[in-house]
């Protein structure tokens, strides 16, 4: 059944499909951290959808609102709904000190790309710049403002030109910039100085600096202490506008609310999607400080800003969050998956980095040489489907195999995921 659901697939859905590997899956229904395939086989799930299902598949929590909700309406725009007003003081309690108390919130349609659209137009409105940094090896979406903020081009060279003033800093990363942390992190922030200050930089009327607090597409790159301060420094000196892309990293993903908690560093603005919409709802926000509120009703238009189911599953989702303390559990759980990747590690050189936080993980591979190696991971990747566990791909050349499981995947399961990502490792790099 499964294979003449791909088959068929891939005779009428668009070439643009990027459909993993090799393995037909073909999803039928899913629960907790498992799905379960047309033909009846059974996955765990440490992929969730691309870190969108934090709170689990098919959520009963959530879902109970979800159906209690669409049984009244499912839309409306801007008018008044509990469910809106609900979620905006939600997601106010569990703001970084500096926005909490302080955050505006403002829905700007389904995805992750919309947030980024609305967090670059806050920034000009603000600042009345144009012109943006960002980093190499970002991911911030496939509109065209996100796309010219995305550092990798492989996503955007077909559709150039893009927005034009837009200049990338590296990012720090010690494991393959070959520097120490504090070194990773003088270079980027040097260069960031640079382009804001230096005539020579680049931007002519700087506007914002928009950075994820640890890459995801990028490859889950962690950045030593100091890099997001150093930015909130350079943004404050500077008058511009430094947001925080929390899209993949935000909602509980790193064991905090938000992966900037773990450096305490508060942006004026912040994306959320993914795991805002619950149990898989398309649903994003960007909050920001009340400060940044000065532009004028209907100057940021769409018509899903306000999608009703979207919100109650979104306010549901960070209360199983809470009431479950999946914050403590991610970071526990994290810290298992971490210590299981350093002990295969210990028996490859192949397995060159282990990185993240809380569920949010990556894992490294290089060839013999030392250069980063997207076969290897493939190998492993398809290792994994044919023994029931999802993983994903991230990195430059594909060569991180990215764990984003959701938060409530059990002890148990993740020990009989991990077996079989041992294995596959073992399997690929013996
Ligand atoms: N920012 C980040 C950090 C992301 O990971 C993604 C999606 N992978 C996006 C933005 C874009 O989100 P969407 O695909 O929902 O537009």
């Amino acid at each position: 059944k499964t294979r003449s659901l791909l088959e068929k697939q891939e005779e009428i859905d668009s070439n643009a499909v990027a459909y993993p590997g090799d393995i037909p899956i073909a999803f039928e229904d899913g629960k907790g951290a498992t799905v379960r395939d047309a033909d009846g086989n059974t996955y765990i799930d440490l992929f969730a959808g691309i870190g969108v299902l934090n709170v689990g598949h098919a959520n009963p929590y959530v879902l109970e609102a979800v159906h209690e909700q669409a049984d009244k309406f499912v839309h409306t725009v801007d008018f008044p709904t509990e469910a809106r007003l609900e979620l905006i003081e939600k997601l106010d309690e569990i703001a970084p000190d500096g926005l909490q108390g302080n955050q505006k919130v403002v829905f700007g349609g389904p995805t992750g790309s919309d947030a980024i659209e609305a967090s670059i137009k806050l920034s000009k409105y603000n600042t009345g710049g144009d012109g943006l940094i960002a980093f190499r090896g970002a991911y911030h979406g496939a509109t065209t403002g996100a796309m010219s903020v995305t550092g990798n081009k492989e996503f955007k060279g077909h559709y150039t030109p893009l927005l034009s003033d837009v200049v990338h800093a590296p990012y720090p990363h010690p494991f393959r910039q070959d520097k120490t942390p504090e070194a990773a992190v003088d270079h980027a922030l040097a260069e960031v100085q640079a382009i804001l200050e230096d005539p020579y930089g680049g931007l002519a009327n700087p506007a914002g600096i928009i950075v994820e607090p640890i890459q995801g597409e990028g490859g889950i790159v962690t950045p030593p202490e100091g890099f997001l301060q150093g930015l909130r420094d350079l943004a404050d000196d500077n008058d511009v506008t430094l947001v925080f892309d929390e899209i993949q990293s935000g909602l509980g993903r790193t064991g905090q609310w938000w992966a900037s908690d773990w450096a305490g560093v508060a942006p004026d603005a912040m994306t959320s999607a993914k795991a805002l919409g619950g149990t898989g709802f398309p649903l994003s926000a960007t909050m920001y400080h009340e400060d940044l509120d000065t532009w004028g009703s209907g100057d940021h238009a769409g018509t899903y800003r306000g999608h009703v189911v979207g919100m109650r599953a979104g306010t549901r989702a960070i209360e199983y969050i809470q009431e479950h303390d999946l914050l403590a559990h991610a970071r526990d759980l994290g810290e298992y998956i971490q210590d299981r990747l350093r002990e295969a590690a210990d028996d490859t050189d192949r397995l060159a980095e282990i990185r993240g936080k809380g569920l949010f993980i990556g894992a490294e591979f290089v060839d013999e040489d030392g250069k980063q190696d997207g076969d290897v991971v493939d190998e492993i990747q398809q290792y994994c489907f044919e023994h029931g566990v999802l993983v994903w791909t991230a990195g430059r050349h594909g060569n991180v195999l990215r764990f984003l499981p959701p938060l409530v995947l059990t002890h148990e399961l993740a020990e009989t995921a991990l077996d079989v990502v041992v294995d596959a490792i073992e399997h690929a790099t013996e």
